[in-house]
């Protein structure tokens, strides 16, 4: 039998799992990032989350056939720099050989929403299509594009990035330096933005003074949903804001490429599904043209918190895929 392990490195959490050759998971392993961030440290942590998750499943890491690692991060085309995972304060990090080195096996580095949307095409909610467009709605928005199994990165390695597809002209200030970018506006960094303005320009109360006193700088998910539940105005219009922006965003990749499904996933849509997906829809039909939304399904992704490391495992399994890893 043959192992694989995939890594999710985020700016909280590096979830690890280990597959056998079936995909199916044998176990699985969380460490916090911890406070510093500094790419060697957090290093240390991947190695070591990587050794409890081979400990879990109880497979000896020498029976471990290659490694897969997902990072926050547009990656450069030949995979060996981490250009910038704004979520680590890491930027142009050239990691060259050093993941086969410190693994001892062959591995692979993408970009973590490519892996999630990679995962979700093979075992989740885009299972049975032929090409599917991964969102991934939290902090900021990522995406994947994947078209017959492969996942289409474009000439500069950014066509999975619909976070930074423009769709407000001179709108909000992106953290990339362009305005109006998706996220801008409907990430929660574009939310907690529009609900700064709402608050303090327009004089709104929000409860989310309350129960998320920091939501200025950073808000969960979950505080969000909370807020929703109980009628505060000021989450309720954000929401309604974003939901309609990524309906924008899906129906412009309708309109350019033409996909079957999409899936959304990430924390916002995981914890307030049930408010965006009918949301989403009827922007992302009202904005297609000519039919073009006929028959495209939009979808919740299944996989939750094992997507990214699930898809990188079975990413460096796949034979396919083989001539891709750092060896
Ligand atoms: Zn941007």
């Amino acid at each position: 039998m043959n192992y694989y392990v995939g890594i999710d490195v985020g700016g909280t959490k590096i979830y690890a799992l280990v597959i056998n050759e079936k995909g199916q998971i044998l176990g699985r392993a969380k460490l916090k990032t911890g406070n510093n961030t500094q790419f060697n440290i957090v290093f240390e942590r991947i190695l070591e989350c990587y050794r409890m998750a081979c400990s879990t499943a109880n497979i000896r890491e020498d029976e471990i056939n290659a490694v897969g690692l997902a990072v926050p991060s547009s990656i450069d085309s030949n995979r060996r720099i981490i250009k910038h995972a704004p979520n680590l304060g890491w930027k142009n990090i050239p990691i060259g050989d050093l993941p086969k080195e410190k693994f001892g096996k062959p591995a692979f580095l993408d970009n973590d929403v490519n892996m999630g949307t990679f995962g979700e095409y093979y075992f989740g909610a885009g299972k049975g299509y032929k090409s599917i467009y991964g969102m991934f709605v939290g902090t900021g928005i990522g995406g994947g594009y994947i078209a017959n199994g492969v996942i289409i990165r474009g000439v500069n390695n950014t066509a999975s990035e619909v976070g930074h597809s423009i769709i407000k002209m001179n709108g909000p200030q992106c953290n990339c330096g362009n305005k109006g970018c998706l996220e801008a506006i409907a990430a929660k960094v574009g939310m907690i933005s529009y609900m700064k303005k709402l608050v303090d320009q327009d004089g709104k109360k929000t409860i989310l003074d309350k129960i998320e006193p920091n939501w200025r700088t950073t808000v969960g998910s979950s505080a969000l949903r909370k807020a929703f539940y109980k009628g505060d105005p000021v989450v309720l219009k954000a929401l309604k804001r974003s939901a309609r922006a990524i309906g924008v965003a899906a129906a412009n990749l309708i309109t350019l490429v033409g996909v079957e499904a999409i899936v959304l996933g990430g924390g916002v849509i995981e914890e307030l599904g049930e408010f965006f997906m009918p949301r989403i829809k009827n922007s992302m039909v009202k904005n297609t043209f000519a039919d073009g939304a006929k028959g495209v399904e939009l979808l919740q992704s299944k996989l939750g918190d094992d997507a990214i490391a699930l898809g990188a495992a079975w990413f460096v399994r796949l034979p396919e895929n083989q001539a891709m890893l750092f060896r």
